[in-house]
């Protein structure tokens, strides 16, 4: 039987899912804690509770060495240089698969959409995260490779909390388009207000988002360029935008450089939801994949 528990370890929730021949039999999420020791607390109980013996995957937001199993660092959770699959594979007894948590959604998505050629898929959540799959195997460059959020767009833009200015997610990010909507529409609106005012037309977050549809589509069209992959996946928070921002991505890409004459590729919002990291996680994790 294939079955694993993937941990994904968010800036601030924490999500887990029982995987059991590619199907979810058991979720859970909870607040991620504000301390290491809280947060592997959390990964060991949540690896118990849902498949007590069976292998472990953990995602992290932040720059991970998935060769040693370290949490190098992260912009929004504490420590560093954290040890996290020795800790946990001692304690829990189990393989510990540690990655970073866009790479294991890009993995997810890989393998949900059928597991050949290349997927790219960009997460837009608080911030942005990317993974590339190539048939089946993650690419890391040496460890760190993805970090796109943090490529500079605007060199007098606002800042980032990486400590720089104008990174691509700050001009489309969920923490982007969580201050348009406060800005447009008044506190405590959200990106779902944001795109139902513009869906009942409203100008103002019309304008917003589509704002935010063209740096999304002007970074993923450099992405495509660099990468030439089969398909680009949409995931994180931001995806339940939708076609307000692929729309963007697909007229920019039917339009880059060598349309018509290159290999099309596919874009799509994510098929594996909000849980796309644990379950990417669950699935590297699962032993058959290293058969
Ligand atoms: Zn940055």
């Amino acid at each position: 039987m294939n079955a694993a528990v993937g941990v994904d370890i968010g800036g601030s929730r924490v999500k887990a899912v029982r995987l059991v021949e590619g199907e979810i039999e058991e979720q859970a999420v909870r607040p991620t804690p504000a301390t290491v020791a809280g947060i592997l607390e959390a990964a060991a109980d949540l690896a118990t509770r849902l498949g007590s013996g069976l292998p472990l995957g953990v995602g992290l937001a932040g720059l991970v060495d998935h060769r040693r199993g370290v949490l190098v660092w992260a912009p929004h959770l504490p420590g560093e240089e954290v040890a996290v699959s020795a800790p946990l594979g001692e304690r829990l007894g189990v393989d510990v698969t540690v990655d970073n948590d866009a790479n294991l959604a890009s993995y997810g998505e890989h393998v949900a959409g059928g597991g050949r050629g290349t997927t790219l898929t960009v997460t837009v959540g608080t911030g942005i995260g990317m993974g590339v799959v190539v048939d089946g195997e993650i690419f890391h460059g040496r460890a760190h490779a993805g970090e796109v959020g943090h490529v500079t767009v605007e060199p007098n833009g606002a800042p980032c909390p990486c400590g720089r200015r104008g990174c691509w997610e700050t001009v489309v990010s969920g923490r982007r388009l969580t201050s348009d909507a406060v800005a447009v529409l008044g506190a405590g609106s959200d990106v779902s207000d944001l795109v139902s005012a513009a869906v009942d037309g409203h100008p103002a977050a019309a304008a917003r988002l589509d704002a935010a549809g063209r740096w999304l589509a002007w970074g993923i069209e450099a992405l495509v360029l660099a990468f030439d992959p089969h398909e680009v996946v949409l995931g994180g928070g931001v995806a339940a935008a939708g076609d307000y921002l692929l729309d963007p991505v697909r007229r920019r890409l039917a339009a880059t450089e060598g349309a018509g004459r290159r290999q099309s590729t596919t874009v799509r919002v994510g098929i594996l939801g909000p849980y796309a990291g644990a379950i990417g996680a669950a699935m590297a994790a699962t032993p058959a994949h290293e058969g």
